[in-house]
């Protein structure tokens, strides 16, 4: 049995006490451990998030990281920063990285890379945009982002990461990939661990669905036997609404 885990990306929403207020409220509510529960705040504030969190069952993440250990990288984070910050977690590959900054698969390769070497679980994000979907490409897509992505990763680092399946046409639109479709492409992204890192492997591996995740849709997506959580956007800004989500796992 694969226990579910639900994520929070706040992106860059919250203000210092915002994120505070949410980080307590977050940890307040999630009680026993039944659900892996995590949050990643924006940068300035992991430090102060990590510390509302301290003694609860919510872990913290990094929103995404730089491959290199330290240098010359103006704007950019380090795996081991945000070990040091307090993170359990990071997220790479996000499609608004992914599609809205540009990044390449070769960079989320070297991040996935880095990010578990130095000991960070990386939640990996693979998504098709909607004229990919349209053009009956998902599969391609989906596997070709996995594959570039996790090029080289041994064995054991795969099994310390999760994978967040994010169609692009559903992150933040309010349209929600149907159960069936979720289902769908989560159970092809496993049949594809198993063919190449074994069967144990895919039977352990998390796969997430993100995009448009609300406490009113979220048990029946959830009840997908291949879906093992979610990453949550939008309605992980509030208290109550990551909470049901929550719940909705239980
Ligand atoms: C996300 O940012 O990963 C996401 C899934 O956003 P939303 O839930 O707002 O669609």
């Amino acid at each position: 049995m694969r226990k579910k885990f639900i994520a929070g990306n706040w992106k860059m929403y919250t203000t210092a006490a915002a994120a505070k207020a949410l980080a307590e409220g977050v940890a307040k509510g999630v009680t026993g451990n039944a659900v892996t529960v995590a949050v990643c705040p924006p940068y300035p504030w992991l430090g102060l998030v990590a510390d509302a969190v301290k003694g609860s069952g919510v872990a913290v993440g990094g929103q995404n990281c730089h491959h290199a250990a330290e240098g010359a990288y103006t704007g950019e984070v380090s795996p081991q920063m945000l070990l040091d910050a307090g993170c359990q977690y990071v997220i790479v590959g996000h499609s608004e990285r992914r599609h809205g900054l540009g990044e390449p698969d070769r960079f989320l390769n070297l991040k996935a890379k880095a990010a578990t070497a130095a000991g960070l679980k990386v939640i990996f994000c693979v998504g098709e945009l909607l004229a990919e979907r349209e053009a009956g490409l998902t599969e391609d897509v989906i596997w070709f982002q996995v594959a570039a992505g996790l090029n080289g990763l041994s064995a054991d680092a795969v099994s310390k990461l999760v994978i967040a399946y994010e169609p692009v046409w559903a992150i933040g639109t309010g349209k929600v990939a149907s159960p069936a479709q979720a289902q769908e492409v989560h159970a092809f992204i496993r049949k594809g661990f198993a063919r190449q890192y074994g069967d144990a492997a895919a039977g352990a591996l998390a796969i997430l669905y993100g995009g448009s995740v609300k406490p009113d849709n979220a048990a029946e997506i959830l009840r997908q036997p291949d879906v093992d959580g979610a990453l949550v956007g939008g309605a992980s800004l509030k208290v109550d609404s990551f909470l049901g989500i929550v719940r909705a796992a239980v």
